[in-house]
């Protein structure tokens, strides 16, 4: 009878049930506390085997904020403030950082922004629309190539600036240069990924210019530029049939399907709401350096989820056996009250390792 009691009492699988629970809900708190917003554990608890971190360029890396560094007219008669004031029509229905930062200089200048008629959003282009009754696009170098505009001569601009061209019915009537900063804790988030032996990979829609100076500065694995959106989603596919477990980290609408593709998709808490919703965990902060931390913590979750798994089996393995009477030749025999005892130890031992569950920084 005795012999029975204990062996239920210890089997009473407090701490096994709980090694697990314990772990997770201070993980829980400790995340949200350091600006990780987790809404899909598993992809959390799968970051320990990220091999690729693949980042979009544009409020990503870059703080994601244009301002306009240059407006240049290719038509005789038409004025920079003119051709911003016609492209800045457009951009009042786009909320792309690009024309943020159009509108923002239109502002600044006081130039009253006209109205558009039939807008439409070339995705990964750029836009068009009617303005007073010219036919409008502000769009990508990469639209000029594909409808085989030529680019203007002498054409050059600094290497690390976003341009956009204007066309009005149909010709050339000038470009915007546009530029960003690159956020200043991206450059010590890839060196960490770095010696984590994680790959960085930059994509983004724009140009090559940008994207090799960026991913230069940044000393990441490679860059891809000019890539539409459904273009983003092929390549996180084509790095995942190589064997790469692929994380994404993006914020804007374009990257919503590359986000979900990816085995991790991770949005920056500024960006969209598609992003926000299609991605598995959200930076709350926008900060890249919070990527290292969210593997690093991951990884210390899940060793504590074994550690604690192994603590609560190792405990019923021995406890048991005492407590059905095994070494009862030996003399050693196992009280109620000390089944009782042992058994509350085991939970609190499960759970004061649970709790020293920390975040690095
Ligand atoms: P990213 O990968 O940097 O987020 P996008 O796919 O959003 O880039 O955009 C790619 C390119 O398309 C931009 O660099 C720009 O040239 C052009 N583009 C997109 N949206 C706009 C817009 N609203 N106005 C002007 N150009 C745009
Ligand atoms: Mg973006």
């Amino acid at each position: 009878m005795e012999r029975m009691v204990i062996v239920i009492v210890i089997c009473c699988p407090n701490a096994l049930g709980l090694a697990v629970p314990f772990v997770v809900a201070k993980s829980t708190a400790l995340s949200a506390k350091n600006g990780l917003l987790i809404k899909n554990r598993t992809a959390f608890e799968n970051s320990r085997k990220i091999t690729t971190l693949v980042f979009d360029k544009t409020g990503t890396l870059t703080i994601g904020k244009f301002e306009v560094s240059k407006v240049v007219s290719l038509q005789n008669g038409l004025s920079e403030n003119e051709l911003i004031r016609i492209a800045s029509a457009l951009e009042q229905n786009s909320e792309h950082p690009i024309a943020t930062g159009i509108l923002q200089k239109v502002k600044d200048l006081k130039i009253q922004v006209p109205a558009t008629e039939n807008f439409n959003a070339i995705t990964g282009k750029g836009v068009e629309a009617i303005v007073e009754g010219k036919k409008v696009k502000v769009v990508s170098p990469g639209f000029l190539k594909e409808n085989n505009i030529p680019f203007p001569v002498n054409f050059k601009t600094d290497a690390a600036e976003t341009i956009v061209f204007v066309i009005i019915d149909n010709a050339l009537a000038g470009y915007i240069a546009l530029s960003d900063e690159i956020r200043p804790e991206s450059a010590e988030a890839i060196q960490e990924l770095k010696k984590n032996h994680i790959k960085s990979i930059l994509l983004t829609g724009d140009n090559k210019n940008v994207a090799a100076t960026v991913s230069n500065t940044l000393g990441m694995d490679s860059f891809i530029a000019e890539v539409l959106p459904h273009q983003k989603l092929e390549k996180i596919k084509d790095l995942q049939s190589n064997g790469e477990f692929v994380a994404m980290t993006g914020d804007g609408v374009n990257d919503a399907p590359a986000l979900a593709q990816a085995d991790i998709g991770i949005a920056v808490g500024s960006g969209s709401d598609i992003a926000a919703e299609t991605a598995g965990i959200i930076l709350v902060n926008s900060n890249p350096k919070d990527i290292v931390n969210l593997i690093l913590f991951g990884k210390a979750t899940y060793r504590k989820m074994v550690q604690n798994l192994m603590w609560a089996t190792g405990y019923n393995v021995i406890a048991l056996p005492l407590a059905a009477g095994v070494l009862y030749n030996q003399g050693i025999i196992l009280s109620p009250a000390a089944g009782a005892a042992l058994m509350s130890v085991s939970t609190i031992v499960v759970a004061i390792n649970a709790s020293m569950l920390k975040i690095k920084r």
